[in-house]
């Protein structure tokens, strides 16, 4: 029996059993497991509250057939700017939930996993232009999964897309498209949004903030990459602005 540690986000947690917890959890080197947390949801147990959702916790665990075991949990942060905040706390969540449905049990992504602790310190630190910090952490997330839109180059032929307005996108083809690759069956965006997305790509988490972002840039911004998304990992992804994190 090995027995393990590790500094992890938790990004699910279900009741199981009469008074257990499974929860899914994401470490920078164990990646994404479950584990189960025995009598967790017992008014009396050792785990206490360490488990809500978007705590940093080190965590002892051991193997077992299955989910491993968690035998010792020790909150490291538990955001608590950000809970102050509904907007700021529901960002976070969607963006935990997007980690989760997005990588496999297993999984290790070291810098999705900076992305995701980069994205609660900047909602910890402050509660304003929440929604900029999600749209930048879904962006960034793609690229670290490789699924980066192409922004400047046609997706079809390479060749740079003038900066016209609006420019043509294909989640198909992967990105903007020049007028003569069109089939017509591209969807628009602005040309204000292809350079607030290149900034984004390009600012470190803890500054998008300080970007110039309209509202209808983030609208839009947010509808792109949830149908280029959709595309591209095959499910419904539901990140437009302002819907409520789904149950995790
Ligand atoms: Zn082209």
């Amino acid at each position: 029996m090995t027995i393990e540690k590790a500094t992890v986000f938790v990004i699910r947690k279900v009741n199981f059993k009469d008074s257990d917890y499974v929860v899914t959890l994401f470490g920078r080197g164990s990646g994404k497991f479950a584990g189960i947390a025995k009598g967790a949801r017992k008014l009396e147990s050792k785990f206490g509250g360490v488990f809500d959702l978007l705590n940093m916790v080190e965590v002892v665990f051991y193997q077992s057939s299955g989910l491993d075991f968690i035998s010792e949990a020790e909150l490291i942060e538990n955001w608590e700017g950000m809970r102050n905040s509904g907007e700021a706390i529901d960002a976070g969540l969607r963006s935990a939930r997007m980690v989760n449905k997005l990588l496999e049990e297993g999984q290790r992504e070291i810098k999705a996993y900076d992305l995701i602790e980069e994205t609660l310190s900047s909602l910890d630190e402050s509660q304003v232009r929440s929604r900029v910090v999600e749209l930048s952490f879904y962006l960034k997330l793609f690229r670290h999964l490789g699924y980066q839109p192409q922004l400047m180059e046609c997706s079809r032929c390479g060749r740079p897309v003038e900066d016209e307005d609006p420019i043509k996108f294909s989640p198909e083809a992967g990105g903007v498209v020049c007028t003569k690759c069109s089939t017509g069956n591209e969807f628009q965006i602005s040309a204000g949004l292809r350079k607030v997305f290149v900034k984004l790509i390009r600012t470190p988490q803890s500054k998008v903030k300080r970007l110039k972002v309209t509202e209808n840039q983030l609208q839009e911004g947010f509808t792109l990459l949830d149908r280029f998304g959709q595309f591209h990992f095959g499910q419904k992804l539901i990140l437009r602005a302002g819907s409520s994190p789904e149950p995790l």
